[in-house]
Order: C-alpha cells, then structure tokens, then sequence
C-alpha cells in the first residue's frame, strides 16, 4: 500500500514536471513541448478526398499499419474543402492526437493550423503531398514526384517513335498538355519532369501543341476533377482540331484521363480509322487499369500506397520514440521556411504489357483485372 501511494505521488511529481516545463516554455515563446515518448495513443489521419481510390487505399493502410504498430488512428477525408480539412485537423488537436499525418488538400493553406499543432507538442508528417510555407512540418514522405512526370513524357516520346533515327523527319505529331490541381504542390514536380523529356520535341517540331497551351498555369485542373478535364478536352478538340488529329495527351492522373477519355470518344475517337491517342496517367486506380487491358487508357503510373503508408508508419514511429527516421533526401523539398528531411519512393510506369506486375505485387487480384 505504502509503495503504491509513493509511486502514484512519484508519478503525479513527475507529471507536474511535465506539464510546468511545458508551460514555462510555452511562456518563453521557445521550443515546443515534448510529450513522452513511446507506443500507443491515436494518430490523425487526414487525407484530402475519398473521391479517388487512391487515397481511399492511402487511409486503408496506414490505418491498418499503425494498428500493427501499436497505435489507435482517427481518419479524416476533407471532401476535397480546404475548410474541412482545417476543422479535422484542429478537432485532432483538441483530441489530443500524438501526430497528425496530412495529405494537404491547399498545400498552402494549413499554416495556422500547424502553428497550434506545434504549440501542442504535436509531430507532423506531410503525406504525398508538401505542406508548404511553414516550418511546423517535421518529415515528408512521398515518391519521387519529378520521376512520375519523366515517366509520362518518356512513354509518349517511346509510343509515337519521336527521336528515332528511321523516322521520317516531316512527321509531326499533335499533343495536348494537362497538368494537376494548382494548389497540390506535386503538380509542378509532375510537370517539370513531364517538360524537361518533351521540352526538346516541342522545341524542333517534331511535337505540336496546336491549342498553344504550354504554360503550367494554362493546363492545371483544379482538385485533379475528372469532369473539368472532360469539358476542358472537349473545348479543346472544337477548337483546335478541326481537320487534325490528337495523338497525344499528357495526363497527371488516372481520373483526368478517364475524363479526357470520354471527350475524345465523344468526338468520334476510339475506332480503327481514328484510333484514340496516347493517354497516360497515375495511379493505377482500377477504373484506369481495366481501361488499359482494354486498350483505351494507354498508360499509368503505378506508386503503391501500402509502401507509402509503410513509410509514414516508420518515420511517426521514430518520431513518437525518439528516433531518428529513415530518410532518403535531405535537399530538394524545401517548402519555403525549411529543407523538409523526406523518405521518396520509386513510381514504375505500367501499360497493357505490364499490368501482371499489379497482380503479383498483390495490389490488385487477378479477378478484378477481368
Ligand atoms: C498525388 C497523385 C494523385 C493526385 C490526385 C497527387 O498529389 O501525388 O498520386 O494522382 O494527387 O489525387
């Protein structure tokens, strides 16, 4: 009895220590107040939209991983609203929440909100996507963003024989340009890398944008949406391509694509005489990779969340145990007040001659691929 009522005194002494440091250095304006290390407690998940499987798999497994971890979670989607996804992630601090993994929906937009996360002693991990323009971001975890946008071009330059030496030298070929949601800071990654292969085809002739839309800021497609890319699409082809033919579109995402899928079906695309174009995409969401064995979709790139999740399930542990997380990158995410120490992952691209590789990694069955 003696010796529990000491270490409950002892334990209580130890607590007040805590909590008194923890108001001192908050009244001193200093570093933050550091929770105790260890397992357990809830970690909050907030991810940006359950509109793309993607992100629905994304959820799935880090839920399931940080289970196996030895932690509770509390999964939030922000129905694509900035506002939404603010409110979740204040409500996680009140909560209590011992980290917070954030897929951004405005990767600008989550400065006040991360300042309090910090004044809670709350770790942050930036899932996917960069949060930017805060120095409350303590990790990043993501694929080689740059890489995915390499992928796409090369594919294009590959399927329409651009640079090859039998080519025939007046062949020019039509392409069209999209880029991903303005706010996502991933887009740039994803079209800079597009550019710098296609830059080049662009520049001797070999590739035309006949709509002229070249610019980032021309192509984007606000929150990635499916349907503004179809109408964009479609806009595109009245305008532009009277009496020529697309044979390319560069696509971010699996979702655009299949927008811009249906605008050139609906202006006659898709038939042996007038073939569909190139498409690419991302993702390898299950709508995509059927349309691919179906010979539609031409192209995605697949970056398999179960290893992102992996990822972020490693660096919040290290966090919350006082280690040190694996990183892979130390230099180009900087988001605008800090170089963010990053894990990336390598994005494979897949077409109709590799979607068995979906199969065997055990990200998709064989059934559903029929
Ligand atoms: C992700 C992509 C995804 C896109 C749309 C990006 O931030 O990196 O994988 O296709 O968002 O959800």
């Amino acid at each position: 009895m003696r010796t529990r009522t000491t270490c409950t005194a002892a334990v209580l002494a130890a607590l007040l220590t805590v909590s008194l440091t923890a108001c001192g250095q908050e009244a001193r304006g200093g570093s933050r107040y550091k929770p105790p290390a260890g397992k357990g407690g809830t970690i909050g998940l907030a991810m940006p939209t359950k509109a793309s499987e993607r992100w629905v798999n994304d959820g799935r497994n880090m839920a399931e991983q940080f289970r196996k971890a030895g932690y509770k979670t509390d999964l939030q989607y922000g129905d694509d609203k900035v506002e939404n996804q603010v409110a979740q992630i204040e409500n996680m601090i009140t909560k209590g929440r011992r980290l917070l993994v954030v897929a951004a929906i405005d990767g600008s937009a989550l400065t006040g909100v991360l300042k309090r996360a910090h004044d809670a002693g709350i770790p942050v991990i930036s899932y996917d996507r960069l949060i930017l323009g805060t120095p409350y971001v303590d990790y990043y975890a993501s694929f080689d963003n740059e890489r995915v946008g390499e992928l796409q071009a090369t594919y294009i330059v590959d399927k329409l024989k651009l640079g090859k030496p039998d080519r025939n030298a007046d062949d020019k070929h039509n392409i069209e340009l999209f880029a991903g949601s303005p706010d996502d800071n991933n887009t740039k990654y994803f079209f800079n890398g597009a550019m710098k292969v296609l830059g080049p085809y662009l520049d001797s002739g070999q590739l035309v944008v006949r709509s002229k839309q070249t610019s980032m800021n021309q192509v984007t497609t606000l929150r990635w949406d499916g349907g503004t890319a179809q109408k964009r699409m479609d806009d595109l082809i009245s305008k532009s391509y009277g009496d020529e033919r697309v044979d390319a579109v560069l696509s971010p995402y699996d979702g655009i694509s299949i927008g811009i899928l249906s605008a050139l079906k609906s202006a006659g695309y898709g038939s042996k005489s007038q073939p569909l174009p190139v498409v690419t995409g991302q993702d390898a969401e299950l709508a995509s990779v059927k349309s691919i064995i179906r010979g539609e979709q031409t192209q995605t790139v697949f970056k398999d969340t179960r290893k992102l999740a992996a990822q972020a399930v490693q660096m919040g542990d290290a966090v919350l145990n006082d280690k040190k997380p694996k990183v892979n990158n130390t230099e180009d995410y900087d988001n605008g007040k800090k170089t963010v120490p990053s894990y990336l992952l390598n994005p494979v691209s897949v077409d109709k001659s590799n979607t068995d590789l979906l199969v065997r990694e055990g990200y998709f069955t064989a059934g559903q691929l029929k």
